[in-house]
């Protein structure tokens, strides 16, 4: 079962019960009185090999003992042996490996090729491996990348580097600088030529940065002594696996533990034309032309932060919503990043899902005929695009890495992988970490810290555990939102309409006045536990610069801000950020929240 929190007592057993296993040749928790462990003590005497023996029953915390090894191995039983650091098992398994040979080869040292084997060079895998290696373990990690169906690739460093945060970001902030050119004439630059963007000189010189920084994770697994290989792993059993190159050719390797960091790629609609004819965030950020007139399917993170930076290029932009915008996030702010989209020009095709996408005309970018169907009504909707962006979700990369060989248990629904608290499968020498987790966020500061702390804790003798409460995250629609904690929505379900408070005001940042541009639009939101001394369990923020604003008031929260000390925080002025020590009209009260000047 897995554990279901941190015990101080049981954390210190555990790394107890690690040092045994890194510092002894044979070791072998027992009961005086049970045959097996009896028969297995023989079978090393008869070897004449000295073992390290724990007689469980014989110790006060014994019992606690057994509950950590079950945590720690998924055997509950004794005996429970291992040798050279690997974890043999029971009175069976420690017979048959003698009669297969393996007991002798583990006692030779010859075990495996790897202490540890990372499946995935993205965020988190990266992370993972090069902490196992700092702390002196040998690591090999695997990353490869399978080709889009329009045949994009790309380089070391997963999604985030290649195709998400950093290329995304950059157009994102191309889309700012446009903005920041149509204010700057009202601060009196002056400039004669009409103004065009480039989208060629733009994805060169994104990629160019790309290129950049998969050069630099290549640089720093060297310097690490971490081995790479640029190949697709699957598991052939518990401990082995095969790397096929690009050219085919398959290795074989070993390894005493394995974590799975393989991340996820779009998914696809299923639809005629899906594959053959449109593009997904994958190949949208190296898209050789500049896409056109844009169809964007979905409406989470991906879709409406693409959808914004397109349209900030100029493009005609529209949005295909099924039900509603940024799911699972706060509604009130989901619905205002909206509405500034809708202000500035994107088109919102709402409650319509897309039924076949067909050729009009070859070309880069060609055209595009979208049929699409309501899903209240009957009614039909046909649009002309040159590019159809689908960004309706991503699968976890789990379906083809022979998870079945290795035993390790996968949710058939969504393929993503279930792990106790310490980021362990059911199958006790494998972990997993990052976007393919079962209930996690699927950030990139969430895979590296998951990463980092679990190689700590598997070969540094930590026992620090990654927080995944409190993310603090941001989505970069052209007027940004940050949040960290719980939705107003969420709260109220948690907490009781009768217990929450909530603290709220517009705002108008002082760069946005001189243009005059989106007045009050920018709104600021805290969600309060009236129970718990007003402590602030939501933060919401829309405006500008939203991730760095997002970022300081994340660390207050997890050091439990509550109302008062926010409004004793003397603010900085004339910032955004300063609105939270000056909030205070409650939504309840139903004052007037619009800001009078900056
Ligand atoms: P990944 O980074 O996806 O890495 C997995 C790697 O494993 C990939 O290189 C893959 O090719 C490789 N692989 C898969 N299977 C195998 C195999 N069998 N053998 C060898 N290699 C394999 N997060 C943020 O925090 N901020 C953002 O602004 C942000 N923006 C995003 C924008 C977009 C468009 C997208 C798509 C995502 C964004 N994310 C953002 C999410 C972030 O990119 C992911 O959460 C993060 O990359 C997850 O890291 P990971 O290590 O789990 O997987
Ligand atoms: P997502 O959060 O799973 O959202 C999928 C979207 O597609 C939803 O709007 C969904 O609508 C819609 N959809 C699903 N199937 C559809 C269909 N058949 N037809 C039409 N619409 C459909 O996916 P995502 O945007 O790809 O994001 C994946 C993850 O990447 C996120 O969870 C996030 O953690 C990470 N990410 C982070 C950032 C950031 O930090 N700034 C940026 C991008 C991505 P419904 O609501 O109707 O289901």
């Amino acid at each position: 079962m897995p554990p279901t929190g941190s015990d101080p007592g049981r954390d210190e057993i555990k790394s107890r019960i690690q040092g045994l296993i890194d510092s002894s040749e044979v070791l072998v928790f027992s009961k005086s009185y049970c045959p097996y462990c009896v028969k297995v003590k023989d079978l090393f005497k008869q070897l004449n090999v000295k073992c390290n023996v724990l007689e469980l029953d014989l110790m006060d915390d014994g019992s606690h003992y057994q509950d950590t090894l079950l945590e720690m191995t998924g055997q509950k039983t004794v005996p429970n042996v291992f040798i050279n650091k690997t974890h043999v098992g029971g009175c069976d398994k420690t017979l048959q490996a003698h009669q297969d040979g393996l007991l002798k080869q583990l006692l030779d040292g010859e075990s495996y090729d790897f202490d540890l084997i990372v499946i995935g060079g993205g965020s988190g895998g990266l992370a993972c491996s090069k902490e196992a290696a700092l702390l002196g373990k040998k690591v090999m990690v695997l990353d490869f990348v399978v080709p889009t169906p329009r045949g994009t690739t790309w380089g070391l460093g997963g999604t985030c580097v290649n195709v998400g945060c950093i290329p995304k970001k950059l157009m994102h902030q191309t889309a700012l600088l446009g903005t920041a050119l149509q204010d700057a004439r009202n601060f009196g630059w002056q400039f004669e030529e009409t103004v065009k963007h480039n989208w060629e000189t733009m994805k060169t010189g994104v990629n160019n940065y790309i290129g950049s920084l998969n050069w630099g994770y290549r640089v720093q697994l060297r310097e690490k002594s971490v081995n790479y290989v640029n190949s697709f792993a699957e598991f052939v059993s518990p401990h082995k696996i095969k790397a096929t190159n690009r050219r085919g050719k398959e290795t074989f390797h070993t390894a005493a533990k394995f974590v799975l960091a393989t991340g996820e790629r779009p998914r696809y609609l299923g639809i005629p034309g899906d594959r053959e004819l449109c593009i997904t965030s994958d190949d949208l950020f190296s898209l050789p032309y500049c896409p056109g007139k844009t169809l964007v399917i979905g409406a989470s993170y991906v879709a409406l932060e693409c959808a914004g930076f397109l349209a900030g290029l100029g493009l005609d932009v529209t949005v295909m919503v099924r039900s509603i915008l940024l799911r699972g996030f706060d509604q009130d702010m989901a619905n205002r990043a909206g509405e500034h989209m809708e202000d500035h020009g994107v088109k919102f095709l709402r409650k319509f899902v897309p039924t076949s996408v067909e050729e009009l005309e070859k070309g880069t970018p060609g055209r595009l005929k979208v049929t699409a169907k309501s899903t209240e009504t009957d009614e039909v909707f046909e649009g002309e695009y040159n590019t159809v962006l689908i960004a309706v979700g991503r699968d976890a990369c789990t379906g083809t890495i022979g998870l079945d060989k290795a035993g390790v248990i996968v949710n058939k629904k969504n393929g993503k992988i279930p792990v106790n608290d310490e980021e362990q499968t059911n199958v006790p020498h494998v972990y997993a970490i990052g976007d393919i987790l079962e209930g996690k966020w699927e950030l990139t500061p969430v895979a590296i810290q998951a990463g980092k702390l679990l190689a700590r804790r598997l070969f540094g003798g930590a026992t620090l555990k990654c927080d995944y409460v409190n993310v603090p995250t941001t989505v970069f629609t052209p007027l940004e939102y940050g949040c960290c904690g719980l939705s107003e929505d969420k709260a109220l379900e948690v907490y009781g309409p009768e217990n929450i408070e909530v603290f709220h005001s517009l705002f108008w940042p002082l760069e946005f006045t001189v243009p005059g541009r989106d007045n009050n639009k920018c709104y600021a939101k805290i969600i309060c536990n009236k129970q718990d001394n007003d402590r602030v369990v939501g933060f919401h923020y829309l405006g500008p610069n939203a991730g760095e604003v997002t970022q300081g008031y994340g660390a207050a929260m997890k050091c439990g801000m509550t109302k008062d000390q926010l409004s004793n925080t003397i603010g900085i002025h004339p910032t955004c950020a300063e609105i939270y020590t000056t909030m205070e009209v409650t939504k309840s009260s139903g004052g007037d929240i619009a800001a009078a000047g900056c």
